[in-house]
């Protein structure tokens, strides 16, 4: 029986529903197209974009470079589309993301200004049924979760926050209208990757700039540039060769070549030589890619970790400040590498400080600013570079069910569970584009986006295929991919640090490695072979 919501408002009859307009969303809603399915997308923005809709702080860019930051699913859009610098800033990408909704047809399956707030699975009828914050309901029998990794943003449960007579943001839902520092006392709070991006343009705007750093992280220049249009030229004369090489590649980029050589067989001037040509040459992947242990061999990594924190000690000038900012609680690497533009360099501004959150942590926001357990600084700003809710949050606030069974929230109580990232145990028909499980994060987003959709898609059109209408996987290949996820995540360096791949940026939060660190090569690898194997470890039904 529909209730009183649903009768008054209208129901959507559908193929698929997806939930999210971001680049997972929009990917969805063509491919999806391309099989002859309807299909809407529910988006809680008042835009598409998803990511780069929300975070427009200042100095907002991505840290995989523009020429593989983008869709390879059409060779005339990567064709045509120029990207003006070496990495794509916010709004270019943005950009970007419209120019394809427009480009590809998309808007018009978009449901914008509206946010999905259940979606329950009836057993008998085979469907999903999904509500929204605004009273639209959609009804299909595929619901397809493009809901985003970082898209919950968090600020801290500080005490006090409602009392702050000044203006306070966070860098994850930025004002569409910008900010102006100018001759403002700001404070901001967060050294991740988007405090490391906004400290060194709000710097240059406010009249002083409170950093409260509680863990220092480690950054590598980014070395962004005007694009070359050689480089440009050259990429785009290769885009097919390249796209298709990057599959067989731990991150879905080419380009790189793999490494042969432990970091400990080489001499210390080798290394240091090698390590310096990556610093000047920017980007992450290169750096971390310099040997092949790194990520594996804790005295293999304090050699790179070392020759960073040295650069650190080289840049800033007052030492105290640049001990404070070397990283000495993780290996380089274990956290999202972060890559900057002029950060370190910011901390010799006389109008910045570094106020060390760790040592004095926050207590409370005063009407007036900020007191940590040793001051009391004013501000007439605040800036929450604190992170988000990764990987689960955005699923955890849907009441996702199966008739009246307990919720997907409660099922990943104690962490989250899937088969391959892509679908969960007991939630017949329900895929999850990047979900926790898969590489997604520790890849070019957009590959592991067009990966998923591809197979998602296939999926759909072998079920009808065999006439069937249900899909999910058993409890048992749940189990095993969660305890590989789990062995190769062990195996590696990355459970040493206290990241939010291991939700340790949320208090309470379980503390269970998400992504799929084992390589996108590997991972396409197995979800090819599991569909070539006839669906292994799902059933299908009637
Ligand atoms: P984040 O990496 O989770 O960083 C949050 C920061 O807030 C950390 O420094 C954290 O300190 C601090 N913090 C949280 N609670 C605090 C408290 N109570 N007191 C003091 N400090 C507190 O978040 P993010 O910078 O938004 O980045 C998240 C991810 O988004 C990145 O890792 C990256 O994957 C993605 N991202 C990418 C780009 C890019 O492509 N360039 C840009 C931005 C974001 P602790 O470390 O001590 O918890």
């Amino acid at each position: 029986m529909p209730d009183a919501l649903e009768r008054a408002s209208s129901v959507l009859t559908l193929d698929a529903i997806v939930v999210g307009g971001g680049l997972g969303g929009l990917y969805a809603l063509h491919r999806l197209r391309k099989l002859g399915l309807t299909a809407r997308a529910f988006e809680a923005g008042s835009g598409v974009g998803g990511t780069w809709f929300w975070n427009r702080y200042p100095g907002a860019r991505c840290d995989v470079e523009s020429l593989e930051y983008s869709y390879a699913f059409d060779d005339d859009l990567q064709q045509e589309w120029h990207w003006p610098e070496r990495y794509g800033n916010q709004p270019e990408i943005l950009r970007y993301i419209e120019h394809v909704a427009d480009r590809f047809d998309l808007r018009r399956d978009v449901i914008l200004n509206t946010r999905v707030v259940s979606a329950q699975f009836d057993q008998a009828a085979n469907l999903w049924t999904v509500r929204t914050d605004t009273g639209v309901v959609a009804r299909a029998p595929f619901c397809i979760m493009a809901t985003g990794n970082l898209s919950t943003p968090r600020v801290p449960d500080f005490k006090g926050i409602e009392n702050f007579k000044g203006k306070w943001y966070h860098t994850g839902l930025w004002p569409h209208e910008g900010v102006d520092f100018s001759g403002l006392r700001v404070g901001i709070v967060g050294t991740g990757s988007s405090g490391v991006q906004s400290i060194p343009l709000i710097a240059k705007q406010a009249k002083h700039l409170h950093v409260f750093q509680r863990t220092a992280n480690f950054s590598l220049p980014a070395r962004n540039a005007p694009m070359d249009p050689e480089i440009e030229q050259r990429h785009k004369s290769e885009y097919s060769e390249r796209r298709l090489a990057a599959f067989d590649t731990p991150f879905g980029i080419a380009g790189f070549p793999p490494p042969t050589k432990s970091a400990l067989e080489v001499s210390e001037e080798e290394r240091n030589a090698k390590y310096e040509s990556k610093w000047a040459e920017g980007g992450s992947i290169s750096f971390l890619y310099s040997y092949t242990d790194l990520l594996l061999n804790k005295d293999a990594n304090d050699t790179a970790s070392e020759f960073v924190r040295n650069k650190i000690r080289a840049i800033v000038r007052d030492q105290r400040a640049a001990e404070l900012l070397a990283p000495k609680d993780h290996p380089i690497g274990t956290k999202r590498l972060c890559l900057d533009t002029n950060y370190y360099e910011t901390y010799n501004r006389d109008n910045v400080t570094l106020v060390d959150a760790r040592s004095a942590p926050i207590e409370e926001i005063t009407a007036a600013g900020i007191r940590t357990s040793e001051a009391e600084f004013e501000f007439d700003a605040i800036v929450f570079a604190t992170g988000f809710d990764a990987m689960t949050g955005a699923l955890k606030e849907i009441d996702i069910r199966v008739g009246n069974g307990p919720a997907l929230a409660e099922k990943w109580d104690g962490g989250p569970t899937t088969y391959l990232g892509l679908m969960v145990a007991g939630f017949p028909n329900m895929f999850i584009i990047t979900g926790p499980g898969s590489p997604s994060v520790k890849t070019q987003m957009i590959v592991a986006i067009e990966q998923h959709m591809d197979w998602i898609g296939d999926c759909i059109s072998a079920l009808k295929a065999r006439g069937m209408r249900r899909i999910e996987p058993s409890a048992d290949a749940e189990r095993d991919w969660v305890r590989h996820v789990n062995e190769v995540a062990d195996s590696t360096l990355y459970p040493l640090a206290n990241s939010w791949y291991v939700g340790a940026n949320i208090p309470g939060k379980p503390r269970v490695f998400m992504p799929y660190v084992g390589g996108f090569a590997g991972y396409k690898r197995k979800c090819d072979a599991v569909a070539a194997n006839d669906y292994e470890g799902f059933a299908m039904s009637r």
